[in-house]
Order: structure tokens, then sequence, then C-alpha cells
């Protein structure tokens, strides 16, 4: 039993010695009897937060209005969120006003999937009130109750459903999809950051091409601002990528810099970087300043984005190119400006981090010696060719 269940299982004991109801419920259940790996626990109970406060030393109002208390054991987060129903949904999405239930069972009627409200009590027991075994047995994702209802409240479901099938390897039951279908446009009111947030979690995940096919033939693809052609070659890929990959290709067809889309300067940064180096080598070798500049992992994505797009693999080219790297610093070079001014007339000045360029480029691809003396002289040679094509008008 790993540390994470035992500490759990203290958690729902209290709880229950306290002569309360408490449950592990959702992801954890499901992932557990799948086989899969965890990492949090959630827990439902008829316990109010004002209950948890008394109950548990260190405990954290992480979504008090939700009912959503957080305790801390060893480091780690237990969500602990009190039986509740969703009653009034506003825009789509998030409930504008939640009232705790009294049972159980209510609490699981809303949740949003048959394989998310399966229960497991302290010692071990599975509860299971909506056919959630039997659609984990099927491998399918199944909403609780009338798919058509479940959408329209909360569209945000739909993103959630795909992401399970890249998950789990699960195809979507037929009414679930044909829902998914028939409301496919309220998932453009869902905010842009819980759009993006799903789609980052689709993309790492291992299944997430069978996710995306799924997504083109319910044309919810044709919803996500501008990404549907991207969203094509990403389904029909049979290349592993992770969400920078996906990103850099989806950014090839839609400027993702442009609103609605709210990615991190430094997620940009990257897609760029993946994006540029794509450009370069799609129908050209990869070289050492490349390797040098871009670094290994952005050249291994943007030699995955090639090889998306019909290109041959270029892997061990660059492993190799990078294992003969020279140099992995430009502050490795082994001369630096002012020994080069020393020997240039003033007016050349602004020919020397040129040059510089010219020397890092050279020692890089390894046409000349890192050595202070070669360098030097090479940088003569630079000279007299930059003030030979300046006469020429070059
Ligand atoms: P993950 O492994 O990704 O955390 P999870 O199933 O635990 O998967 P969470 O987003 O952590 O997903 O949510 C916990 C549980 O809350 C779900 O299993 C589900 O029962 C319920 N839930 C979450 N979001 C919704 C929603 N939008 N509508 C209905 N129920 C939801
Ligand atoms: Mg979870």
């Amino acid at each position: 039993m790993t540390k994470l269940h035992e500490n759990g299982i203290e958690i729902l004991k209290r709880l229950n010695d306290a002569s309360f109801e408490a449950y592990f419920v959702g992801g954890y259940v499901r992932d557990t009897l799948l086989g899969l790996p965890t990492k949090d626990i959630d827990i439902t109970t008829n316990a109010r937060p004002k209950d948890l406060e008394t109950l548990f030393k260190k405990v954290i109002p992480t979504g008090a209005a939700f009912g959503t208390m957080s305790v801390i054991m060893d480091g780690v987060g237990y969500e602990i969120t009190t039986y509740r129903k969703e009653t009034v949904y506003d825009n789509h999405r998030h409930p504008n006003a939640i009232e705790f239930a009294d049972t159980l069972e209510e609490d699981l009627k809303r949740r949003d999937f048959t394989i998310n409200q399966l229960t497991m009590d302290k010692d071990g027991h599975i509860g299971d009130r909506f056919e959630g075994l039997k659609d984990l047995r099927k491998k399918r994702i199944k909403t609780i109750g009338t798919p058509e209802e479940r959408f329209y409240e909360d569209a945000l479901r739909m993103l959630r459903a795909f992401r399970f099938v890249a998950r789990l390897d699960f195809s979507l039951e037929e009414n679930t999809f044909k829902a998914i279908e028939n409301h496919r446009e309220l998932i453009r009111k869902i905010s842009i950051e819980r759009i993006q947030e799903e789609l980052f979690r689709l993309f790492d995940a291992p299944h997430s091409q069978k996710a995306l096919k799924a997504m083109v033939k319910s044309q919810v693809h044709e919803t996500l601002f501008g990404l549907e052609k991207g969203i094509e070659i990403l389904s029909e890929t049979s290349m592993a990528f992770q969400k920078e990959v996906a990103f850099a290709c989806l950014s090839l067809f839609r400027d993702l810099t442009q609103g609605p889309w709210k990615l991190s300067k430094k997620f940009t940064q990257e897609i760029k970087a993946i994006k540029a180096l794509h450009e370069k080598t799609m129908n050209k070798a990869f070289t050492a300043m490349d390797v040098f500049t871009y670094t290994v992992p952005i050249a291994h994505k943007a030699n995955t984005l090639n090889q998306m797009l019909g290109a041959k693999d270029q892997a061990t080219d660059i492993d190799m190119l990078d294992k003969r790297l020279p140099i992995r610093s430009p502050k490795a070079l082994n001369i630096k400006g002012s020994d080069i001014s020393k020997y240039v007339p003033i007016s050349h000045n602004k020919q020397i981090s040129l040059i510089l360029n010219r020397l890092l480029e050279e020692v890089v691809e390894r046409k000349i010696d890192n050595t202070y003396e070669t360098l030097l002289k090479r940088a003569h040679e630079h000279l007299n060719i930059i003030e030979w094509s300046h006469k020429n008008g070059k």
C-alpha cells in the first residue's frame, strides 16, 4: 500500500470515527482499478467545511465556496469536498450556485462520467451507483444521466471527455458522442485558459491521436479558434509527440500569439523556436550550428514536426552533432571582442560582433580550432573579406 493511500485511509477513518460518511472518489479510484499511476486523492464526505476545520489540524480552504478543503499529510494535499449538488449553470460553465447535498447518491449524480463516480471506502470496498465498473470494462466514456443535458450545463465536459480518451485509451459511448456533436458550438463559450489547459493535458497523454480522431469526427476541432487544420494533421500522424510539438504544428496554420489564445510567453518562445528550426530543416540537414543555437531538445522536437509533415528522420544525426560539439556556449570561444578591437581601426568596431559570430560558427562547425592564435588569424581574414566586400559595394 502506498503512503498516499495509507494517509488517505487515515483521513477516511478520522471522518468515520466522528460519524461522518467519507469515500475516495473520482480519478484516484478509477486509475487504481485500471492499474494506472495516481498522484492525488479526492475525498467526498457529508462533513461540512466547518466540521473539517475542527477535525483536522492542517486544513486549507482551497475552494471553500464550493465546499472543498485541503488536508495536508506528509506534504501531499487531499481535497475533501462536501457532498453537493449543482443547481443553476451560468453560460454553460461553472455552477453559479452550489448547494450541499445530504446523500452520496446526489453528489455522485452531478459528476461528469460514470467512470468518475466510483467510490472506495476505508476497507477498500468499491461503490458504483451508475454502472461505472461496466464502463471501465467496456473502456468507454459515458456521461451520468442524459448526455445532452450534461454537456449543455457544462461545455467543458466535452473537452474532458476527449482528455480521458487520450489518457485511458477509451472510446466515447455512442450517445455521449452524439451529444458532443450536437453541442460542440458551446465550446466557444468556455474560457480560453480552460480550453488551453485541457488541450495541454490531451496532447501530453499517451493516446492523444485517438482523442484527436474522435475530435475531428465530431467536428469539435472546428470550434477551437483556427486549430482545425493543425488538429487534422496531428490526428493523422503516427508520430508520438509532446504538447510543444503539437502547438508548434498548430501554429503553422494559426498565429497563436493572437487572441483569443493566451499562451504563456515562455511556451510561445519554445513553439516559435521549434517552428523556426522546422522551417530551416524540413528539406535540409540539421547543422552543428542548429543544434548549438537551438539546443538538442528543440532540435528533436523540430525533427518530430518535420516527420509529421513527411520529412525523413534525422534523430541520430542530431545526437551525433550534439556529441561532437566542440563548445556548448558562446562564452567558450577563446577570443573576445576586445582582443579583436585592438587590431582593427575604430571604424570597424561595429563589425566585431559580426566577426565573433562567424568565428563561433566556424568553431561549432569544426572548421577551425578554438585556439586564440587561430581565431585571431581568422578574425583578420574576415576583416579583409568585409573590407573587400565594402569596397566592392556588396
Ligand atoms: P485527473 O486524473 O485528471 O485528476 P479526475 O477524474 O480526478 O482526473 P478532476 O478534474 O481532478 O478529474 O476532478 C475530480 C472529480 O470531480 C472527477 O472525477 C469528477 O467526478 C468530478 N468532476 C470534475 N470536473 C467535473 C465537471 N466539469 N463536471 C462534473 N464533474 C466533474
Ligand atoms: Mg483528480
